[in-house]
């Protein structure tokens, strides 16, 4: 399979998921595609960054994968939905450059996350690099909308440590509308990872007039604490980082005149959740 990979980079590295990366994969054969995807022989990433605070627990290399089947409006990395965007990158080479960091991850009590765009799109390369993560003694999160986890058997949910789950509102048609898809998979796939006993970071973003209505956000709360698996809940504040990116790709952005949070509207957020009797950042 290697023979047939496109060229890629020498570094896989960017200095931060903020650098706009188009095109990586574009003379990629259709066919080559579909048998990376089904295999998860090849993976096609965005990048790879280290020495990230604040994607799971301690610090963490993260593997930036392309392609994603949400739309979200707030969306601060909309290069990641298409996966032409992302470099064609063996499973092997991932791996070695993840082999590179193993000792300091352990140092750091950090590890590999598995980011995107939406991971589970990648089900089987994502599976795959989990997997030898784990064999190499690195925790392994991954951060996924959840809409696709039932790509997962109960046997690779085992591969994964902590599920960094997005949960964008309570409100069905709220969901649509920020997202383009319904939120019940995504329910489903809590309370399936409940079942298993398989812990979840809440991951929540704040969108003054769009996330932040009481009860939704109150029912986001009691629903994360009766699974029994939250472990704890990021709440995110909106930024405008991302609009430039929208702007580069000629796309509709419809937040540029949102501002972020007041850090009194974050705090009595988290209250919201630590009042479910759940640790709230
Ligand atoms: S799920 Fe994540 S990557 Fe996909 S559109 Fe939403 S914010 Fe962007």
């Amino acid at each position: 399979m290697s023979a047939e990979v496109p060229s890629q980079p020498e570094s896989l590295e960017a200095t931060s998921p903020f650098e706009l990366r188009l095109n990586q994969s574009s003379g990629a054969p259709e066919s080559f595609v579909k048998k990376s995807l089904d295999s998860g022989d090849v993976g096609f990433l965005h990048s790879f960054t280290t020495g990230s605070a604040v994607d799971g627990p301690g610090v963490r290399v993260v593997a930036w994968t392309a392609g994603c089947n949400w739309r979200c409006l707030y969306c601060h990395n909309p290069d990641t939905w298409f996966m032409i965007n992302g470099m064609a990158v063996p499973l092997e080479r991932a791996v070695d450059e993840l082999r590179k960091y193993r000792r300091g991850l352990k140092v750091m009590s950090g590890g590999l996350t598995v980011s995107g765009g939406e991971p589970l799109m990648q089900d089987r390369f994502t599976v795959r690099l989990c997997t030898a993560a784990k064999a190499m003694g690195v925790h392994t999160a991954v951060e996924t909308n959840g809409h696709l986890g039932d790509r997962l058997s109960d046997e690779e949910l085992e591969q994964i440590d902590l599920v960094l789950l997005g949960i964008k509102s309570w409100d069905s048609e709220r969901h649509r509308q920020l997202t383009g898809k319904d939120i019940g998979p995504t329910l489903d796939f809590a309370r399936r990872l409940a079942a298993h006993k398989r812990p979840i970071w809440v991951r929540f973003v704040l969108v003054p007039d769009l996330t932040d209505g009481k009860e939704i956000v109150a029912s986001i709360a009691k629903f994360a604490a009766g699974l029994e698996n939250v472990e704890r809940v990021d709440v995110l504040p909106f930024h405008q980082m991302g609009r430039f990116k929208w702007e580069k790709l000629g796309l509709n952005y419809t937040l540029g005149e949102t501002k972020p949070p007041s850090i009194e509207l974050v705090e009595e957020t988290r209250k919201v959740f630590r009042d479910e009797g759940l640790q709230a950042v």
